[in-house]
């Protein structure tokens, strides 16, 4: 463990302690991740008086961005503390002619690829850097499957830090590019996500990098709530309310936790009316580790070996899958996975029909949209949100078969005899 442990000090921080998913232990705020006691993942507990303190009218006077939600986050009360891109607030899409389509009656897209770095990483990047910095770290890292390592790295620049990410050797050239551009160190690793972060978690523990925060190992707690404010938003945005259902993607299964999470709190705080919310998580083919568990109705997940387009979710050994799986049966949705080809369909679909251009993980969302209303999992008649969490110009080689539909000489004869003419 860290000695780097001193504790976040801030009057207004709404965080009162880490405490153990496992065993209830708790532990002062600090870098670390894991309970002595019995190894359980620590998350962030609060004073639930400060939360319950918060009003609409607080968050809606913020600023438009996630830290408007600053009250209910474990870090960055004080602007000056910030380590951010300022993302958030980004559009929640009423997609009509995709529920159409779908055969669906209100739908919306959460279109999170219009964050700084284009994708939901930001926002959990924002909280862990911001928290980070308080704790005393000099240094910005993380083990990433691409879009986080492109998140760490800006974020990094911006605030004048220097910064490590490390990824696996095989990532697409769209993510390695828009990482590198930030002058970082780029570290790509001959192996695996999972064994990329296996090796990020044995850095942690070295004197060389006692002074480097990695986002979502050592300060992970603080990371992943960063998720939440994903649950806030669209609450926000449809009026203060919860929808009904939400497609999700997974990786580690965080995201899904923790937007679960949200919108319980929201409702526990009295910010909401406590509405049921259908919880629904997309996984890829190639690596459906988490969903698979669902199928087979176990409480066990067997790490696989990932395969396939979708990258970004490419986690074999998915941390948080317990919990994903526990918020999914708890509120009565389900889980599907789809392959390279639907992906690649669900791309298509979502740009034709609400102009937009999604990364691998928004086509198994929107795929895994498809399948669960043919499987009758999922109510057409429900107000329906699904979450696009990055951009389609990262991954060009998913769609790289488009191209232009007529090609002509600059004559209106030509034009004619290709048929866009009478
Ligand atoms: C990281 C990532 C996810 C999933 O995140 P988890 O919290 O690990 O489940 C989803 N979509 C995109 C585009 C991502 O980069
Ligand atoms: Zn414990």
């Amino acid at each position: 463990m860290t000695s780097l442990a001193t504790p976040v000090t801030v009057a207004d921080n709404p965080a009162r302690a880490l405490v153990c998913r496992g065993c209830g232990a708790e532990y002062p705020l600090a870098a670390q991740h894991a309970c002595h006691q019995c190894f359980g993942p620590l998350e962030i507990g609060y004073h639930t008086d400060r939360l319950a303190a918060v009003t609409r009218e607080q968050i809606e006077a913020g600023p438009q961005n996630i830290w408007r939600y600053a009250a209910l986050l474990p870090a960055g009360q004080d602007p000056a503390s910030r380590v951010t891109l300022n993302p958030g607030m980004t559009p929640l899409i009423r997609a009509d002619p995709l529920a159409r389509e779908l055969g669906m009656k209100a739908l919306w897209v959460k279109d999170d690829s219009a964050n700084p770095t284009h994708s939901f990483k930001d926002r959990v990047v924002s909280v862990a850097l911001t928290a980070a910095k308080g704790l005393g770290f000099t240094r910005y890292a993380c083990a990433s499957t691409g879009n986080l390592a492109n998140s760490v790295a800006a974020h990094a620049a911006r605030s004048g830090a220097p910064s490590m990410v490390f990824i696996p050797y095989d990532l697409e050239r769209g993510k390695v590019i828009t990482t590198a551009v930030y002058g970082g160190d780029v570290v790509a690793i001959e192996g695996s996500y999972d064994d990329v972060n296996r090796l990020c978690q044995e850095l942690t523990e070295t004197d060389e990098f006692e002074q480097t925060a990695f986002v979502n190992v050592n300060v992970r707690p603080f990371y992943a709530e960063g998720s939440k404010t994903l649950g806030y938003e669209v609450a926000e945005q449809l009026g203060w309310r919860i929808p009904e259902q939400v497609v999700i993607p997974m990786a580690s299964g965080e995201l899904l936790t923790k937007i679960d999470r949200g919108f319980g709190e929201l409702a526990e705080t009295g910010l909401v009316e406590a509405a049921p919310c259908k919880v629904f998580g997309a996984q890829s083919s190639g690596c459906a580790p988490i969903a698979t568990a669902l199928h087979n109705g176990a409480d066990e997940i067997v790490p696989v070996k990932p395969t396939g387009i979708a990258k970004s979710l490419n986690i074999g050994s998915p941390a948080a899958g317990p919990y994903a799986l526990e918020s999914v049966k708890r509120t009565g949705g389900w889980m599907e996975h789809v392959d390279d080809e639907e992906i690649r369909e669900g791309i298509r679909l979502l740009a034709r029909t609400t102009g937009v251009f999604a990364e691998t993980a928004g086509g198994v969302v929107v795929a895994t949209l498809r399948k669960l209303l043919e499987a009758g999992k999922l109510d057409p008649e429900a107000e329906t949100v699904i979450y696009n969490t990055g951009e389609g110009l990262k991954t060009l080689d998913a769609v790289a078969g488009a191209g232009p539909t007529h090609e002509i000489k600059p004559s209106l004869r030509a034009a004619k005899t290709a048929g866009l003419l009478a």
